[in-house]
């Protein structure tokens, strides 16, 4: 769709994957470097006209610009990059301000969520077109507590219980306009604030949000397991 942009990001040291690959993005998955399933994602459903990959570092573009050209040669996509910062946050705002067009909306994504469906990615869409955002989000099923503020450990805390029919966890992408966006990860920064969503980004300056409930596993690759369990995924999904 004209002027909306992808961010995908990569920027992450991957540590909780305690050196068992060199680059969680770029290991393949079904025969495709992990960070590609998304952009394959973004390219069919039509919604977006340029991507923006967020890099750790210049080998870690070159591996992506490498891959771009071996698995995605005939995509129209127009593709930019950006490096990364310190956290998830300076890596967004460093992506947001390498769009051209900020108008448009643009779909912040984990590079490391290869299962973002095409499906899901349209209904987003219509939700940021008419909200002026949408963030794809799941219901939790298991009940989560809060350990207290003043815990000094996990021994013998008073634990909160929290109302689980109205806890979500949030996924990406998340979907804003993006000079919005842009405008509350700069206010983050200037006010040294610490956000792990865009959705956080987004309430700290006032934007509401619209939840696009996901039914679908959209898996993190976090920790070595979850590669196994993704191999496993994309071959179930794939039948
Ligand atoms: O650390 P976390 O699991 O929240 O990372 C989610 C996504 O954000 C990953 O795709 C990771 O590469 C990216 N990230 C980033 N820059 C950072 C930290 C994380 O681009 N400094």
């Amino acid at each position: 769709m004209a002027g909306n942009t992808a961010i995908l990001l990569a920027g992450g040291s991957g540590s909780r994957m305690r050196g068992t690959v060199k680059d969680k993005v770029l290991e393949p998955l079904s025969g495709l470097p992990v960070i590609l399933h998304s952009y394959v994602s973004f390219e069919k459903s039509g919604c977006v006209d340029s991507a923006i990959f967020v890099c750790r570092d210049e080998p870690q573009m070159k591996s992506i610009k490498k891959a771009l050209r071996r698995f995605c040669k005939d995509s129209k996509l127009e593709v930019r990059f950006a490096f990364g910062g310190k956290e998830r946050s300076d890596s967004v705002l460093n992506g947001l301000k390498e769009i051209k067009d900020k108008s448009g909306l643009v779909f912040i994504h984990d590079g490391a969520r290869p299962f973002v469906g095409v499906e899901n990615i349209k209904k987003l869409a219509e939700t940021a077109a008419r909200d002026g955002s949408a963030i794809l989000a799941t219901r939790v099923s298991d009940t989560i507590k809060r350990i207290p503020k003043s815990a000094k450990s996990l021994s013998k805390c008073k634990l909160d219980d929290l109302d689980r029919s109205r806890l979500f966890a949030m996924q990406t992408p998340q979907v804003f306009i993006a000079k919005d966006i842009l405008k509350a990860y700069r206010a983050v920064k200037r006010n040294k604030l610490k956000v792990t969503d865009d959705a956080a980004a987004a309430g700290l300056s006032g934007i509401k949000v619209s939840i696009v409930e996901n039914l679908f596993p959209n898996i993190k690759i976090t920790r070595p397991e979850d590669l196994t369990y993704a191999e496993y995924l994309m071959e179930r999904l794939s039948k």
